[in-house]
């Protein structure tokens, strides 16, 4: 990325940053961590869950980045707007990482502006 990016005229850069900012997600939505889902056992001994038909499945979200990562259970209701907040997080972060490649090469020549 980076190298390709030397190759690019200041305009070119400028041109790319502001296309790269477009796609980035509204921050009202941002909702960081990654979802999955589970089946669980549960404690009651002559649940069908213990011989192998299992509950579920559930929908989990693992957060990370606050010291200790968590899992927090999301309820059926709000799973699939989760999972849209989720993913727009993601490439919302994916560009602003590649707008501040733009803007390190930016710096280099002195062009940040
Ligand atoms: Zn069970």
């Amino acid at each position: 990325m980076s190298e390709d990016l030397q190759q690019l005229t200041e305009r070119q850069l400028y041109a790319l940053r502001g296309r790269l900012a477009v796609g980035v997600h509204d921050p009202q939505l941002t909702l960081r961590g990654a979802l999955h889902q589970d089946m669980r056992r549960c404690s009651n001994r002559r649940c069908r869950c213990q011989s192998g038909e299992l509950h579920g499945p559930y929908t989990y979200l693992s957060l990370y980045g606050e010291g200790k990562s968590r899992t927090l259970y999301v309820p059926q209701a709000v799973a699939e707007i989760a999972a849209e907040h989720v993913e727009s997080t993601r490439q919302g972060e994916a560009l602003m990482l590649e707008i501040s490649q733009v803007n390190l090469e930016l710096l280099r020549r002195r062009a940040l502006r």
